[in-house]
């Protein structure tokens, strides 16, 4: 267990080191953007496959165009409203700009400025980092500094920030036929986007592409090892382990893990990836989810995040 502080951090990030780093949607694991050695570290920690991007980390919205080929309409009123905060913008690259593993070869890159003080000062002092959830790939992202040593162990350094408030990635949002689609959900919803951009954004699935709007989204994605089972319907003990919630009774359960009050999709946001990894923290091999929540707003993300953690390979 490696918890370092900020200006140890820094001095690691120069030295081109991978160092884990607190945001408010999940735990980060940094390299600047320069250090080839450490970006392609980050890849071989995380098992991450070469074509799925990194989403480089700004201080400034000002920032931007040193990068950028073109800024899209509606991109000066989005970073005003939300930077820093959990929305990513993919924009077109002056592409020897940005090194190519950064971008798997796109001709696009990942930009957001995240909402932590800690991130913030060490951005200030080092410059942009790649920073991808600090989870091995495929599994429940990271929101605690706990969450980052049981998938790394003492072979990344923390900067501890405390729980991620959020404890969802962010949104990304890219630019498309003249209007922004969101290519992945996530923490900020496209009810909170539609009065900055006038219209609410659409899903776009571009999993069927040839070049998908987001890579990410072709692989299997937050699954703890144990498998899970959406409930739909009402609870009648299909198995003996449920996620659920703090205003639900289930009668006959014999382990209930609770997200939170059903009336409050932060809270269950905020410990969703928490409660995933008990499962495998507690060697449990199934369990039933309650899914009988809504449709809008967050509860659109978490809805997606637990699809796709249940898929079996
Ligand atoms: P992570 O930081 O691990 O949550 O993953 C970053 C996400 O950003 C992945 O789903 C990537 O596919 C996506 N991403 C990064 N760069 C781009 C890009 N240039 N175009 C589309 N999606 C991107
Ligand atoms: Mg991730």
């Amino acid at each position: 267990m490696v918890r370092i502080s900020v200006s140890e951090a820094c001095r690691r990030l120069i030295d081109e080191e991978v160092v884990a780093i607190p945001t408010e949607t999940v735990y980060g694991l940094a390299a600047t953007l320069e250090a080839s050695d450490a970006v392609q570290r980050i890849f071989v920690l995380k098992q991450r496959p070469a074509n799925n991007p990194l989403i480089i980390h700004l201080a400034e919205p000002s920032h931007l165009v040193a990068y950028a080929k073109e800024i899209p309409p509606g991109t000066d009123a989005l970073t005003a409203h939300f930077w820093p905060g959990p929305l990513t913008l993919v924009l077109p690259v002056v592409t020897n700009r940005v090194p190519e593993q950064v971008r798997a070869g796109l001709p696009t890159a990942a930009f957001r400025i995240p909402r932590h003080e800690l991130t913030l000062a060490i951005l200030r002092q080092v410059g942009p980092l790649v920073a991808p959830s600090a989870n091995l790939s495929g599994r429940p992202s990271a929101t605690t500094v706990e969450h980052v040593e049981e998938d790394f162990g003492d072979r990344v350094p923390v900067v501890e920030g405390g729980p991620c408030t959020s404890g969802m990635e962010s949104t990304i949002l890219a630019y498309r036929d003249g209007l922004w689609r969101i290519a992945r959900l996530g923490a900020l919803s496209a009810e909170e986007l539609e009065p900055v951009l006038g219209y609410r954004p659409a899903l776009y699935d571009g999993s069927h592409d040839s070049s998908p709007l987001c890579p990410g989204s072709l692989y299997r994605h937050y699954a703890p090892k144990a498998k899970l089972v959406l409930g739909r319907e009402p609870y009648t003990g299909q198995l003996s382990v449920v996620i659920g919630y703090s205003d639900r009774q289930y009668p006959g359960a014999s382990t209930l893990l609770t997200l939170g009050p059903s009336s409050d999709p932060d809270t269950v946001a905020h410990h969703l990836y928490d409660v995933l990894r008990q499962l495998d923290r507690m060697g449990l091999s199934a369990a039933w989810v309650d899914l009988q929540v809504g449709h809008d707003g967050l509860w659109a993300v978490i809805r997606e995040r637990l699809n796709k953690a249940a898929v079996e390979t």
